[in-house]
């Protein structure tokens, strides 16, 4: 933190905000200018609840804090990318990782005929939805235990890894039961409850970003995660809230980079929630590979138009063969290329 005192404070007040300071546990330097002193606080301590007590004080013009609010996810703390293994699969390595399914698992064939094809496609991981956050308190809720059994079903018949949502701290045992990877979604990304509780589930949490969140508050909420003992975390931009109505969300795909630099977990990108739009699902994929995310969280559906949720956004198999098609060059060129991976 540095804080600047107001030109001509007097020496006890000076004193009063250096005391002020130590008692919040940080170390004091003061650099004393021809009219202000400035002093410079270091070290460990509540920062928050610092910055404020001194803001309070008449004789404080501005109290600023200069370090990242987040510890162990920033690439300060830690230099080189985490690699997070899910099965076998690495994601945050030198593959581009993408996990594709249906919006919510909706019966037994559905799940089977997509982890099928998704698998044939090139996907490692399977998505789908058990325990679904939607809207209207009428639309479909998700299979919930049902779904969870038919999706460990569909790993031992494809060798696919599975990712699910997770809605409540209550959920975090059984979903761990049959998930290798828990999300959390974007109306659960501050639910302070269940990031602690992920913190010692003993699986990769994938954490999206909520809709009207800010990078700073993603990263924090990574940091509740990884302070409360689990390293795992993969981040994921999935668009967000602005006035534009073409599309569902706004994707913020410079996102991505600027996560690259500020953290070194792994971060992906969701094109489907992002734009709410089939059609333009393969072009925000193909910016995904070249701006340097390390894969795809993507709604494959055998029969979008019968799906009980998110049709609209959903590719269909061919769509989605297609697509992964299209981006063998990109994903050749980004294992060739330094700059096209996150340096
Ligand atoms: C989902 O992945 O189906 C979902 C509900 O996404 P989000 O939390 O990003 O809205
Ligand atoms: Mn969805």
């Amino acid at each position: 933190m540095i804080i600047s005192m107001r030109s001509h404070a007097t020496k006890e007040e000076i004193d009063h905000v250096c005391d002020r300071i130590r008692e919040f546990g940080y170390k004091v330097h003061t650099i004393v200018g021809e009219e202000r002193v400035v002093i410079g606080a270091v070290g460990i301590g509540d920062v928050t609840a610092c910055l404020e007590s001194l803001q309070a004080i008449p004789a404080v013009e501005s109290a600023v804090r200069i370090s990242a609010p987040y510890k162990f996810v920033s690439r300060e703390f830690k230099k080189e990318r985490s690699e997070i293994r899910v099965n076998g699969t690495v994601i945050g390595g030198r593959e581009f990782v993408v996990m594709a399914g249906p919006c919510s698992v909706e019966s037994e064939k559905q799940i089977m005929d997509t982890a099928e094809a998704v698998a044939a496609a090139g996907a490692k991981i399977l998505r789908g939805g058990a325990f679904k956050p939607r809207t209207s308190p009428y639309d479909f809720q998700g299979l919930e235990l049902e779904g969870l059994k038919l999706l460990a079903k569909a790993r031992e018949a494809t060798g696919l890894a599975i990712i699910t949502e997770v809605m409540s701290d209550r959920d975090v045992d059984l979903v761990a039961e049959y998930a290798d990877v828990m999300q959390v979604g974007a109306r659960n990304m501050q639910n302070f409850v269940l990031l602690k509780t992920l913190g010692k589930c003993g699986r990769a949490v994938l954490l999206k970003r909520g809709m009207s969140s800010t990078l700073n508050e993603l990263l924090m909420s990574a940091e509740y995660i990884t302070a409360h003992g689990n390293p795992n975390v993969v981040l994921c931009e999935r668009g967000i809230r602005t006035f534009e109505t073409a599309t569902r969300n706004t994707c913020d795909i410079a996102s991505i980079p600027v996560l690259n630099e500020l953290t070194h977990l792994p971060v992906i990108l969701d094109p489907s929630h992002a734009t709410g739009k089939r059609s333009l699902v393969p072009a925000l994929s193909r910016a995904a590979v070249a701006i340097g995310a390390d894969g795809l969280l993507v709604e494959v559906h055998p029969a979008p138009e019968k799906a009980f949720s998110d049709g609209a956004q959903s590719l269909d198999f061919k769509q989605f063969r297609a697509m992964m098609e299209d981006l063998r060059p990109y994903l050749e060129l980004r294992s060739q290329s330094q700059t096209l991976k996150r340096v």
